[in-house]
């Protein structure tokens, strides 16, 4: 290769200030001399984004997070994929492992949830599944990027602690790069004053160093702050656009500043990922007009929204709706019918051919059962209350758009929905909520309600998906992938300056970690979620750890209920440090399926992580001797049952982060550097401050989740 052919294949090909592609969300420029096909980069997480038609509209993350399902997150990557190579993608920029920190994030919905360990397991099956189809996943964004607010922009520098920035954010890449993913992207904010995508730390001591990833990085969109500082930070390509990774790389080679074996080495981590998709034996070839969105398809995208909605709450058991006793439902609010929400907003958002609306799926199930179904969109709040009382039943589906670029103030519900709850509970307390929302909302509307089903983003299958759960076909399988607290204030980052300031000083107290160190009360639990039957757990076992130091647990679960369900079976463990203060922490999962009466043995695992904690001094992770406290439970406050494990052999595992190379930037690019860049690339710099203003606006929602459900309405 010349060295033009190098320079070609480290950026994008997008034009001045053209935000992306042209197609897809970027592309790489091919090179047929070399029989090098172009690069083809397209979002993502939830299914083939950046305007794609045709395609199937998955439910979220977020939704996928709350089936702690392995099987269902290796088909989602799979499926995903296909459809993004059958569109001429080749990268695939997902999934998402960030870790939910703070509800209020525009960006939860994106990603798995507050647990590192089930971020990094489900992650890593979406990742094989991606990569099983010729594509190269992307896991996104490295790291500790939880928040949108000021973000690209100095205002978004999270300061985090070393052993927390390990153990919570960087353990699902840890994960992922276990995985074989190809490609990590490097993110908008600073990491303790250093951008993400000009970290040496990160990038090359972590990921590359420690974690021994063979891949590449790729910047987030307009994240490359520097040139050959982030080169050498460890950066391997910029996306979407040119000018910071060839015009100012070359004069950089030129200046001394970057050499031709760090050149070489982006190119060559870039090609072998290609080589390993396969992309140069004929499977480059897809289409972006092909219609791609087919029935085994639509038919994931159902399972998965059905196995993610949870069910919260089910007083005098209400649910599921037993047709001898409900002849008329009142289906109540914009978000059943008139403005549908199944997908989120921003570079996730995929659109959809058909949404089936709440409205839909549940009058065609209602019809079949004789049931007389009324639509009211809520805006009047008296009607929809007079309907619901001459009503058996009234069903109130909540909508709250949330997307990148932008994050919530509060989560609480809007004012005009919470009295629309409100009066329509007054007359009738058969009331069931179903709250469509990319994170929990703190319930304190719940106090009355009947029945409460957080459906989150739940993609084109939303009303079959929801109607299979009232009605019974299927059995809620959803678990919180989430703790949803008593009040906004008990929020881990509640103070402001945590969220949106930065300071990560609640450390590795993330999640239900935070809420039962502090003993507070919580409204619902982490890994919670109602099933229409019971389980019950019994006979703990654990056994001895094999060569690679797994120790098996074993135990029974058995469905002592009427009819089939899935239980979650979660595995937690003392702290790893005296002193920590969380109690316990997840380190396996499982849903399992059960016929009714069925018992089974149950295998969870603890791997070499799962009883170690990250050594600051050292830079590497340690297993201390100590016998250690397990518990198998139903949620994270439901531990059912407990065992110790002896102390196993106090050792050093994997490898330390190793010292910073000579060539690596210390710190932040140079003053000099940064000005000399933004001379002479002033394009990236203003598309780089643009999206910081755009963080305070946050992006228009896209009608088109909604234009088109094809379903009839019934008529009110
Ligand atoms: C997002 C990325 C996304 C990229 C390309 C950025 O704004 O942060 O997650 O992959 O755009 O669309």
């Amino acid at each position: 290769m010349s060295l033009d052919d190098k320079f070609a294949m480290i950026h994008g090909m997008a034009k001045n200030l053209q935000p992306y592609g042209p197609k897809y969300a970027g592309q790489v420029k091919g090179n047929p001399r070399l029989c090098i096909p172009t690069l083809s980069l397209s979002d993502g997480p939830a299914g083939v984004g950046n305007g794609a038609k045709n395609v199937t509209q998955f439910p979220a993350p977020i939704a996928l997070g709350a089936t702690f399902n392995r099987d269902l997150a290796r088909q989602y990557g799979e499926a995903i994929a296909r459809e993004g190579r059958q569109k001429g993608a080749h990268v695939l920029l997902g999934p998402g492992i960030d870790v939910i920190r703070d509800p209020r994030w525009g960006r939860s919905f994106e990603n798995f949830g507050e647990d590192p360990e089930l971020v990094g397991d489900l992650g890593a099956e979406v990742i094989q599944g991606i990569q099983s189809n010729h594509s190269l996943a992307t896991a996104k964004h490295l790291a500790v990027y939880t928040q949108e607010t000021g973000r690209n922009t100095d205002d978004s520098d999270a300061r985090i602690d070393i052993r927390a920035m390990h153990e919570v954010y960087l353990l699902p890449y840890q994960k992922a790069v276990e995985a074989n993913v190809s490609s990590v992207m490097c993110s908008y904010n600073k990491i303790n004053g250093v951008h993400a995508c000009n970290n040496s730390y990160l990038m090359r001591q972590v990921l590359k160093g420690q974690m021994g990833f063979e891949g590449f990085v790729v910047s987030d969109w307009f994240g490359t702050h520097a040139s050959h500082s982030s080169a050498n930070a460890g950066l391997d390509l910029q996306m979407p656009d040119t000018c910071l990774f060839e015009k100012r790389l070359r004069h950089a080679l030129k200046e001394g500043n970057f050499s031709t074996q760090r050149l070489d080495d982006m190119v060559s981590r870039i090609l072998k990922a290609m080589f390993k998709a396969k992309l140069f034996e004929g499977k480059t070839i897809g289409d972006e007009n092909a219609v791609v969105n087919r029935p085994e398809h639509a038919q994931l995208a159902l399972d998965i929204a059905a196995s993610g909605i949870v069910l919260l709450k089910n007083k005098g058991n209400i649910l599921p709706l037993d047709p001898e006793k409900v002849r008329s439902i009142a289906v109540i609010g914009e978000g059943a019918a008139k403005k549908v929400l199944s997908s989120g907003g921003g570079s996730a958002h995929v659109i959809a051919d058909r949404v089936v609306t709440p409205l839909a799926g549940i009058s065609g199930r209602a019809k079949k059962a004789g049931i007389r179904v009324k639509y009211h969109d809520g805006n009047f709040h008296f009607g929809a209350a007079d309907l619901a009382e001459e009503s058996d039943v009234a069903i109130v589906v909540l909508r709250r758009y949330q997307t990148e670029s932008k994050d919530e103030r509060h989560i609480g519900l809007r004012h005009r929905d919470r009295r629309l709850i409100e009066m329509v509970l007054q007359r009738n307390p058969r009331t069931i909520v179903v709250l469509g929302s990319g994170a929990p909302l703190e319930p304190s509307f719940d106090l009355g309600i009947a029945g409460l089903f957080m459906s989150w983003y739940p993609g084109e299958a939303y009303g079959t998906a929801l109607a299979q759960l009232i009605f019974g076909d299927r059995n809620p399988a959803g678990r919180l992938p989430v703790t949803i607290p008593k009040h906004a204030d008990d929020l881990p980052a509640a103070d402001p300056d945590r969220f949106p300031g930065g300071n990560h000083s609640e450390g590795l107290l993330v999640g239900y970690k935070h809420y039962d160190a502090h003993r507070l009360e919580v409204a619902y639990p982490f890994g919670f979620g109602l099933s229409y039957t019971n389980f019950v757990y019994s006979d703990l076992k654990i056994g001895a750890a094999d060569q690679q130091g797994r120790i098996p647990v074993e135990f029974s679960l058995q469905n002592t209920g009427a009819r089939e369900g899935t239980a979650v079976a979660q595995l937690y463990v003392d702290p790893a440090k005296t002193g920590d203060l969380a109690p316990r922490s997840l380190k396996d999962f499982r849903a399992v399926s059960l016929q009714p009466g069925e018992s089974k043995r149950v295998q969870l695992q603890l791997s070499k992580l799962d009883l170690a904690y990250f050594d600051k001094q050292a830079q590497r992770w340690f297993q201390p001797a100590r016998e250690r406290q397990i518990w198998v439970a139903d949620s994270s406050r439901d531990l059912r049952l407990h065992g110790k494990i002896i102390a196993p052999k106090e050792r050093w595992i994997g490898r330390a982060v190793p010292p910073r190379p000579a060539d690596a930037p210390v710190g932040d690019a140079s003053a000099q550097e940064e000005t000399g860049d933004r001379h002479h690339c002033p394009n990236s710099g203003f598309m780089a401050w643009g999206l910081g203003i755009a963080s305070h606006f946050g992006l228009a929602e896209k009608p088109a989740a909604w234009e088109k459900p094809t379903d009839e309405h019934p008529q009110q």
